[in-house]
């Protein structure tokens, strides 16, 4: 094979062709590159009879920044293994991958074509009531199974040292648990929030939490995660929904997965603040995300305990006191990283359409402020806070 070289959309074609059965005729192929993501190239491979593929190829930097920010190719390998794995685990809901190259860091993958990004469904008032359910499934699912409830020790090591991912894992370290906290040229802060932000650096039992938060995911390996379950990492239609672009996979907290997906929906609920003046509408919306995240929450623990319950191996953690215990941390930690994801969605480096589409900058301040809020109260109170219930009254506080 040829040495690492960016793809033109030729490559992109002869990758595709290659690596496929489908296409036959290279002849009578087209492409586009349609990336719309921070780090890497997307191309669309089509022939004539509207057949396509989608081939995925990491850069030799982070493409939102360019080549001043270096980032390993490896993160193709991470994505593509990580995406395997998930999909042996979980089939409905991950995305299939048909190729992978090392040296040119390419994925070859099905085209969702038949798909949305969930953001953009989201922001524009749209409603699946599969999705928790089906989330709930994929995140029960994939974790559980690289957990150590399922693997025996040495191989659960052996899987946690191939997926590694320290520069990848460095970003979110970054990105997440520090720059919010202090005075981060990487910070993006709306001037109608700036003293909110602030208040951030110099709370210092909020940053004490935090860096619990950040400990654990530094040094607690319990499962394989996806690591980017944002609502722009998921593509749904009106029977189904699939995970893409896993490039920050690593085995860490499960609470961050499941906290990622549930912080993305709050961001979406505080947006319709802002995006959606019709207040029944907004109202219906918001009532839709409530029952979204509860369902989320409950179906995950209730598939995770069932898998716990009849699926672990390993004598001690068959332990049912245990087992409660760990579903009560694993609620907190959800609850922090949600907290997490809120904060740094707002102040930080990549924020969300959700918030940034909000046109009044009055208003979209209003709603960065109870995105603060909110996020400061689940980190503080994730272990206070019992249960879905007590989680919805601080939500109706907020407003
Ligand atoms: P990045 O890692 O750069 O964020 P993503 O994997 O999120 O890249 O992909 C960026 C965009 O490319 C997605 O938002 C989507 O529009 C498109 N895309 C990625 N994978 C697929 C796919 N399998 N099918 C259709 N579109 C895709
Ligand atoms: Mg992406
Ligand atoms: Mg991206
Ligand atoms: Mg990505």
């Amino acid at each position: 094979m040829a040495e690492y070289h960016t793809f033109s959309t030729e490559d992109a074609m002869r990758f595709a062709d290659e690596h496929s059965g489908l296409f036959g005729d290279h002849s009578k192929l087209s492409c586009e590159e349609f990336g719309d993501g921070n780090l890497n190239l997307v191309f669309r491979v089509s022939n004539d009879k509207g057949t396509s593929l989608i081939v995925k190829q990491a850069l030799p930097y982070a493409r939102c920044v360019g080549e001043s920010w270096p980032l390993t190719i490896d993160r193709a390998r991470i994505e593509a293994q990580v995406l395997l794995k998930h999909r042996k685990l979980c089939p409905e809901h991950t995305v299939e991958v048909l190729h992978y190259d090392a040296e040119q860091a390419a994925i070859l993958m099905e085209d969702l074509k038949h798909y949305r990004i969930l953001r953009t469904e989201l922001i524009s008032g749209k409603q699946f009531a599969h999705l928790a359910p089906q989330m709930a499934s994929y995140l029960a699912n994939t974790l559980f199974y690289t957990s150590d409830f399922a693997l025996t020790g040495p191989n659960k090591k052996q899987q946690v040292g191939k997926f590694l991912n320290p520069e990848l894992c460095l970003i979110t370290e970054d990105l997440f648990f520090t720059d919010p906290y202090c005075n981060h040229e990487r910070n993006n802060i709306h001037a109608e929030i700036r003293q909110q932000a602030q208040q951030l650096w110099h709370d210092e039992a909020l940053q004490a939490e935090v860096a619990q938060l950040k400990a654990d995911f530094l040094s607690k390996p319990q499962a394989l995660l996806h690591g980017d379950v944002h609502s722009g990492s998921i593509f749904i239609n009106e029977e189904n929904c699939k995970v893409i672009d896993a490039e920050f996979g690593f085995y860490g907290p499960i609470g961050f997965d499941v906290g990622s997906l549930i912080g993305n929906l709050l961001l979406n609920y505080l947006g319709h603040f802002g995006l959606t003046q019709d207040t029944d509408a907004r109202q219906q919306h918001q009532d839709y995300l409530v029952s979204q995240v509860q369902s989320l929450w409950q179906e995950f623990s209730a598939q995770f305990t069932q898998l716990m319950r009849s699926e672990c191996h390993e004598p001690a953690l068959q332990n049912s006191l245990y087992q409660q215990r760990f579903m009560q941390q694993l609620w907190a930690d959800t609850l922090g990283y949600a907290g997490c994801e809120l904060i740094r969605r707002t102040v930080g480096l990549a924020h969300v359409a959700d918030l940034d589409k909000i046109s009044n900058s009055t208003v979209r301040g209003q709603c960065e402020a109870k995105a603060l809020q909110l996020g400061r109260d689940l980190i503080m109170q994730r272990h206070s806070l019992a249960n879905m219930a007590q989680l919805m009254q601080l939500l109706h506080s907020l407003s």
